[in-house]
């Protein structure tokens, strides 16, 4: 059965698979295109539209639609309502895959199932498991979830194999977010080394500099004239000022006509204004990058090797140019914004070669594609049973209390407390800390609370405000007359699939309270009503 590769992505979606001579291919959705929006729009009660024609449609009811879900993947309590009925962010996903997979389906004839999906490398345990939880409630069976960054690698390691270890700088930027990260590969090993970004910033904020100048234009020749209080026109003009940032990659200057009010205005952009428009924000992404690579410097990496363009908005050329000065060696880009469903249709198709290894022989396209990527069939079995999701990207701890503070004794409640990472980020999974020990805070302390914190910001950080609580049990009924400064044993135990075991005991008297946390996700009874639930929705748009 074919593996296919998934680029579930924030603002475009992308689904490949590896074809019969091992080469990784893209596969059209229903109306031909490579990538389709990862938009959603609710058109009637259990008929939704996904793609285009729902990009389209939310520019003129943008309350009938989702856009940009990926941002809210893992979040509690997140949930969009639609003619009576609320879907949660991974429901949504759901429906863009189910969409991707179905045209996938039609295209080649055969069922999709086993999938691999990708996420970027920033995101944590909580994001990864929406993200498998999406894939399952689309009724996929998801072999595993992949870093972009990673599955980038891959695609351009199949594209021009080399031998021995190489630093890859993957730049990505998209239609909604940036990423910037440092990926080893080595032989049967690819992983990331470090990574940063700023989620908020891509190719739409481009386009919002080229709607504004082309408003400018239109309204000082005819300053009377409001066409902002005009929905219609402003569609039009979201609609055009992202062709024209588009167009302007290929062609150096592009033409347009505005018309409104009866007035009709010709513009004229080229592309050395688009890229005055723009300077800093390309600035900004050019900063985080040399962050970036200083970073990768610190944990040991002296100079990339190869500099590699992802996302849509890496065909503007001025990125290519300014990106390269920066690093100082050339960028390689090939079709950006493939490269990671491609890549990933490669490790999925290694993970299943990996799994059913010696139930017989591997088979034809994946031999094929070991011998692409200049790896013999053992080694390639290995890449494929490399766990994608090895790295924890965010930190896990407990709160303490700063027994500095004279408070600590007098007034617990008052006195400073700390988050301690037990876990921290960039700890291998399964993660296992075995007894750590505390210390109670007062004489004749009656219990413990243990709160569990995860690091909620990019640097890790021992203070409350840059960490996140996830859950608490409590430790009771110690023994009476216990000295303060008694310690307490807490150890943690993180699955690689986001299960949390906090285990304190009190090691004289024996005491001990164990809970789980499932990081993130929906439980079990939530998954299976939501895959009936949206295995109904008619998706044909
Ligand atoms: P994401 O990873 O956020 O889902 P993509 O990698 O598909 O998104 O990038 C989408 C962005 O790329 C959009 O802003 C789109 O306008 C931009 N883009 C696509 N093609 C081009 C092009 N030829 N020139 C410039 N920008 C482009
Ligand atoms: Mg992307």
């Amino acid at each position: 059965m074919t593996a296919f590769g998934i680029d579930l992505g924030t603002t475009n979606s992308c689904i490949a698979c590896v074809d019969e001579s091992g080469r990784p291919v893209v596969l059209p959705n229903a109306i031909g295109e490579l990538t389709t929006p990862s938009v959603v729009y609710f058109d009637q009660r259990e008929k939704v539209w996904i793609g285009r024609a729902a990009k389209d449609a939310a520019l003129l009811a943008p309350d009938l639609a989702v856009q940009l879900v990926k941002r809210q993947m893992g979040l509690e309590g997140v949930g969009f309502t639609f003619h009576g009925t609320t879907y949660t962010p991974e429901s949504i996903s759901a429906l863009v895959l189910k969409e991707l997979t179905s045209a996938a389906q039609r295209h080649l004839g055969e069922p999709v199932r086993d999938v691999v999906i990708t996420v970027p490398a920033s995101f944590g345990v909580a994001e990864r498991t929406a993200t498998l939880l999406a894939g399952e409630i689309a009724g996929l069976n998801v072999l595993d979830i992949l870093d972009e960054p990673n599955a980038a690698a891959l695609s351009y390691r199949e594209r021009a194999p080399v031998q021995g270890p190489r630093h890859l700088l993957v730049y990505d930027l998209g239609g909604g977010t940036f990423d910037t990260t440092v990926v080893r590969v080595d032989g049967d090993h690819v992983e990331v080394i470090c990574t940063g970004g700023e989620p908020d910033l891509g190719g739409a904020d481009w386009d919002a500099r080229v709607r504004d100048f082309l408003l400018d234009t239109f309204t000082r020749q005819h300053p009377r004239l409001d066409p902002t209080a005009d929905p219609h026109f402003m569609k039009e003009l979201s609609i055009r000022a992202e062709q024209l940032k588009e167009e302007l990659s290929t062609m150096t200057s592009r033409h347009r006509s505005l018309a409104f009010g009866g007035a009709v205005v010709p513009v004229e952009l080229n592309r050395r204004q688009l890229e005055e428009l723009t300077a800093d924000l390309l600035d900004r992404t050019l900063a985080r990058t040399e962050k970036t690579i200083a970073e990768a410097r610190r944990k040991g990496v002296p100079d990339v090797d190869e500099v590699i363009l992802v996302g849509g908005m890496t065909r503007m050329s001025a990125i290519m140019e300014r990106l390269g000065k920066l690093v100082g060696k050339a960028p390689r880009r090939h079709e950006p914004d493939l490269a990671v469903a491609r890549g990933a249709a490669m490790f999925a198709l290694l993970k299943q070669m990996e799994q059913g290894a010696g139930q017989g022989r591997a088979s034809r396209p994946a031999v094929r594609l070991a011998a692409r990527m200049g790896l013999g069939e053992k080694q390639a079995e290995k890449l494929g049973s490399q766990r994608a999701t090895a790295v924890l990207p965010r930190g896990f701890g407990t709160k303490v209390l700063d027994i500095n503070d004279p408070l600590a004794t007098t007034n617990p409640a008052l006195a400073r407390a700390y988050v301690v990472h037990l876990i921290p980020a960039g700890t291998a999974l399964p993660a296992d800390t075995g007894p750590v020990t505390f210390h109670t805070a007062i004489d004749n302390q009656p219990g413990i609370e243990v709160e569990v914190w995860e690091q909620a910001s990019e640097e890790s950080s021992e203070e409350l405000a840059d960490n996140k609580l996830i859950g608490r049990g409590k430790l009771r009924d110690l023994p009476p007359k216990l000295p303060k400064h008694t310690p307490v044993e807490i150890t943690f135990f993180l699955s690689e699939t986001g299960l949390l075991t906090v285990n304190a005991v009190e090691p004289a008297s024996g005491r001990q309270v164990r809970f789980d946390l499932q990081i993130g996700g929906l439980d079990r009874s939530a998954v299976d009503l939501a895959r009936t639930f949206v295995a109904r929705h008619d998706t044909s748009s």
